[in-house]
């Protein structure tokens, strides 16, 4: 009897395995579309920008590495590990600050920071050699596992913009950001190829976005067949000539190893961003002597770049061109990197051509669209953020393939004339409204669309930039930038995942109970809100207006808290400490006090003897 048992569990066990054993999903080239390659669409490919790929941890075994909640952990930026740097930096910490001198916490400190990024790192020849693996979907959407759905979403938010685009002809590339640079144009170039047999079509379109523009525009360079196979491509903000602030690094030009700088500009910036956080940090600082501080701060900063980040040929693909040559004689010039060297010598030639090829491209035949970011600094990490016009992240003149700005908060100068370099049209007005841009010196000057006072890192949560790629991807009916009203050159960046958020709320209230007045308000509210979304061209008010109208409504429909900003209570102290000690720590106040009062005194007496 108990035998029987025992074997009756083993079937059911053994059933049970069978019929919840996951199909693999099929990495082959086998048809999936039922239009096999005759309908009016064209498969198009998603090359989502900096950390939008799912890369994750792993054991030493290759398992996914899993977190307290089961939850899978993701690579990028860093692994943060708190209870292990806790454990290492703790000592080192309580000894330095005992003794305020540095009894091993900058080594410490630098140590935590390499260890952070360590799974990101590579080896002699740029492959990464930390415990990750990028999780890929080589099938089109929609056969997406939910998690898959969700993975992507994460990162750009399809689900909330329809496309008339099948399902089944939408596919996103996954990659590790940190990775090999020419193994990631290689990869690219094979799932175009995947792509095509899956669907059944000869040719797809592209939409680049931000560091996805550096693979594709790799990809042109390294494997010019490839023009033949594209029909569209759409660049989202791409990277086309790197960002400024990866430059201004790997050319060891960097604000915050600067004490005064420090404390008042890059903190200054962050209380733009966060104040109370900034506040803290400021607080937390002077915890240490400033020359500790600093010290560990060069020192942490100095392995991040040596160590992981000029070891990735997929952030050397970042740097501008006109950067390069500098910052590779400083870091790669030792005999140990000379195959990094070649490949990023490589990178280089293609990103010196790579206007060049997207005009080859147009000259086949492809269409090829921009959407450019502008009005915003670059962060302040490097020395030159404030030296051109930018989206927080890239500068203008990267992603918009060379057109003419003025900076932040200026115009181009009285008597500018636009310079018609890429613009045959006499007929066409590529100065923007606000006097900042000329469209006409970019290369696609009759395709890229701007958008004011946009932040590159919300790209996702702009909804008329997502509308757009959307009816790129899926028609052929805009050309240009003057083909719709809809989808005008100059526009206005927003942010729109507050009101939709407030917006599902509005829509989830039993109205049933309300008083009418709080009713009518609600409702007025929510149509305000839909007739602002539904919109594409953004009047730069509209938006905010109708988020606080909305606001507003549901806290008089008693839904809502009334808006609290939790009181600030660090920002004064950090502010009073600047004034009176600098960037001095704690433990400096007191003599600085006692030698200010003697100063003081000094003067009072120096004044009364002069008498
Ligand atoms: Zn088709
Ligand atoms: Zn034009």
């Amino acid at each position: 009897m108990k035998r029987t048992s025992t074997r009756l569990l083993a079937l059911l066990v053994c059933l049970l395995l069978l019929l919840t054993a996951v199909p693999v999903p099929a990495f082959a080239a086998e048809r999936v579309t039922t239009c096999g390659g005759d309908c009016p669409f064209y498969p198009t490919i998603i090359v989502p920008g900096l950390g939008q790929s799912s890369v994750i941890v792993t054991n030493d075994d290759g398992t996914p590495k899993l977190d307290k909640n089961g939850n899978k952990i993701a690579a990028f930026p860093a692994y943060l590990q708190t209870d292990k740097l806790l454990q290492k930096l703790l000592g080192p910490a309580l000894l330095t600050l005992f003794t305020q001198r540095d009894m091993g916490f900058s080594d410490a400190f630098a140590d935590a920071i390499e260890e952070a990024f360590s799974t990101n790192k590579c080896d002699d020849t740029a492959h990464p050699i930390g415990n990750v693996m990028t999780e890929k979907f080589p099938y089109p959407y929609s056969q997406y596992s939910d998690y898959e759905v969700e993975t992507v979403n994460h990162h750009i938010p399809f689900e909330l913009y329809p496309t008339d685009l099948p399902r089944d002809h939408l596919y996103y590339f996954e990659y590790n950001s940190f990775g090999n640079h020419m193994d990631l144009a290689q990869e690219l170039y094979d799932f175009i190829q995947l792509v095509k047999a899956q669907t059944g079509h000869s040719k797809v379109n592209l939409v680049p976005l931000s560091q996805g523009g550096s693979i594709v525009s790799a990809m042109l360079d390294y494997t010019p067949q490839v023009m033949d196979e594209l029909h569209k491509v759409i660049f989202v903000v791409p990277a086309l000539d790197g960002s400024m602030i990866i430059g201004d690094v790997f050319n060891d030009n960097i604000t915050f190893l600067d004490n005064e700088y420090l404390y008042h500009g890059f903190l200054e910036n962050i209380r733009l961003l966060d104040q109370p956080t900034a506040g803290l940090i400021e607080l937390a600082a002077r915890i240490l002597p400033d020359d500790i501080l600093m010290t560990a701060l060069q020192k942490g900063v100095e392995r991040l770049v040596k160590n992981i980040m000029t070891r990735s040929t997929g952030m050397w693909a970042l740097c501008p061109s006109g950067d390069y040559e500098s910052a590779a004689a400083k870091y790669l010039s030792d005999p140990a990197s000379a195959n990094i060297k070649a490949q990023t010598d490589r990178y280089y030639q293609a990103q010196l051509r790579s206007r060049d090829n997207v005009a080859k491209l147009m000259e086949k035949g492809v269409q090829v669209f921009c959407m450019a970011e502008y009005d915003y600094s670059l962060i302040n990490v490097g020395t030159r953020w404030n030296n051109q016009n930018a989206d927080f992240i890239i500068q203008l003149d990267s992603t918009s393939l060379g057109a003419t700005s003025a900076n932040v908060g200026e115009t181009l100068p009285d008597g500018y004339v636009q310079q018609n370099t890429h613009c045959s049209n006499p007929a066409h007005n590529h100065i923007s409204p606000d006097r900042v841009i000329d469209a006409s010196t970019g290369l696609l000057a009759d395709t890229t669309f701007y958008f004011k006072n946009q932040r590159h890192d919300l790209t996702q949560h702009n909804d008329i930039i997502l509308k757009l790629a959307m009816q790129l991807i899926a028609h052929d009916d805009i050309q240009d930038v003057y083909s719709s009203p809809d989808f005008p050159q100059f526009n206005n960046g927003r942010n729109v995942q507050a009101i939709r958020e407030l917006l599902a709320t509005a829509k989830g209230v039993d109205q049933r109970m309300l008083p009418k007045a709080a009713r009518t308000k609600l409702n007025d509210a929510i149509a305000n809100a839909e007739t602002v979304l539904s919109k594409t061209v953004d009047t730069a008010d509209a938006l905010p207006n109708a988020e606080k109208q909305l606001s507003d409504a549901l806290v008089c429909a008693g839904k809502k808290a009334p808006e609290f900003s939790a009181p600030d209570v660090f920002t004064p102290i950090a502010d009073r400490l600047y004034a009176n000690y600098g960037s001095n720590g704690y433990s400096e106040m007191p003599r600085l006090t006692i030698k200010k009062a003697l100063d003081s005194l000094t003067a009072f007496f120096g004044a009364l003897l002069q008498k």
